[in-house]
């Protein structure tokens, strides 16, 4: 470098070289603190957080918070590491055709929908991807606070569900169906290249008379060129043909249980997990649909235990569940029926944060970034206001949601 710059042009030239938007230290004091779901809590700990990601964390007497460092007293509050939701869609009118909406209001539709729900990580699975595309970048450059989307783009089925035809004609979305097998992998290669994360399959299609089901050699050619590109393959089921037909194309995630249909016999739940198929429950979406449809409260507390019961069974035998609430497709943003429900359907405080942060990062590759509090990860952490061991409502009681060291929510 050359003598004779200035002082206020060497600050300057400083200042661009630091990266932007770099949240500065942060230290969050005295919290319980659960590491992961497997390990005993810190009762008293301190999490310090640098350059977007995790410092050091300890008992409180053992951790030194830096100088400058922004502090937050989490006495009495419980500290886990940041919620993934892998079952959302970025299809709330509020975040369609993002090129005409301010930051302002995607941000707030997204806090509204997801991070005050403590959620850092979302998968996507079935929006527009040039739509979703872009509210990722405004997330990327910093411009709106929101949490990390993955997404796998448009869907791939036979036949548009009937459930959606309105909605996409409302909002001028065209879905192509799928016609043949090779038009299928071209498009799964198309999407690919266009960034999607993974790919979403109707193994069934529910019409107005009738539930059809994608034929076996095309589901199997989508998954194995989705495979090939190293993108899970999630599937929408709706009933034991479709589940059946998941397993046997080699589908990673069954996007929902199927209350609708019969309960799962412990043979065919055997082969779901011996096949390392995941499963988003959903149990919320099955309440929100039945009443939708009018049902009598006695159908839909049946169709809610059946879905329970589902649920159960896969997870007793083994089968990792991936937290899933369908959130965008329905409007319901509160979380607390879904953790209602999976506590009745016998998960323990445990399973339910290790699907909420251990499995989903673990399933999607993001084990050495992202799910557990340790140093180097990524800084995506919860601050709650109650005890999950307690009760497991306390994981909708959230207080911060912070996401690379950034709070991206702060209860008021
Ligand atoms: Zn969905």
């Amino acid at each position: 470098m050359r003598f004779g710059l200035t002082l206020p042009l060497l600050l300057v030239l400083v200042l661009l070289a630091s990266p932007r938007s770099q949240a500065s230290d942060l230290a969050l004091v005295g919290g319980t603190i659960y590491l992961s779901p497997s390990e005993p809590p810190i009762e008293r700990g301190t999490v310090v957080v640098h350059g977007g990601h995790i410092l050091s964390v300890g008992p409180i007497a053992e951790i030194k918070v830096p100088q400058g460092a922004t502090a937050i007293d989490c006495k009495g509050l419980v500290v886990t590491a940041g919620f993934w939701n892998s079952h959302v869609h970025i299809l709330l009118p509020g975040l369609l055709h993002a090129e005409k909406l301010s930051s302002d209001q995607i941000a707030s539709q997204l806090q509204q929908m997801l991070t005050s729900w403590g959620f850092t990580t979302v998968f996507d699975i079935a929006s527009v991807l040039r739509n979703t595309n872009l509210i990722r970048h405004r997330i990327g450059t910093g411009e709106v606070k929101g949490p990390r989307i993955l997404t796998v783009g448009e869907p791939f089925w036979v036949r548009t569900p009937i459930y959606v035809k309105g909605f996409l004609e409302a909002n001028h979305i065209s879905i192509t169906e799928v016609e043949s097998t090779a038009q299928a992998k071209e498009r799964v290669r198309q999407e690919v290249r266009d960034g999607a994360d993974g790919i979403k399959i109707f193994a069934n299609s529910v019409e107005s008379n009738e539930i059809l089901t994608m034929p076996l050699n095309m589901a199997q050619a989508i998954a194995a060129e989705a495979h090939s590109a190293h993108k899970p393959v999630f599937a929408h089921v709706s009933n034991d043909r479709g589940i059946e037909l998941a397993i046997q194309s080699g589908v990673d995630i069954m996007a929902h249980t199927t209350p609708f249909d019969g309960l799962w016999s412990p043979s065919f739940v055997q082969r779901m997990v011996a096949a390392h198929m995941a499963l988003t429950p959903t149990l919320t979406l099955w309440d929100v649909e039945s009443r939708k449809g009018n049902a009598s409260v006695g159908d839909i507390e049946k169709g809610m235990s059946r879905a329970a019961e589902q649920l159960g069974a896969f997870s007793r035998a083994g089968g990792q569940v991936l937290f899933g609430t369908d959130v965008g497709y329905i409007p319901q943003f509160d979380t607390s029926e879904e953790f209602a429900w999976m506590s009745r359907a016998g998960m323990s405080f445990q399973e339910i944060l290790a699907s909420l942060t251990t499995n989903p990062a673990t399933r999607f590759g993001y084990a050495g970034k992202s799910g557990r509090i340790a140093k180097g990860l990524d800084a995506d952490l919860v601050v709650l206001s109650a005890d999950p061991a307690q009760a497991t409502s306390a994981f909708s009681k959230i207080r911060y949601t912070i996401r690379g060291g950034d709070v991206i929510y702060a209860e008021k």
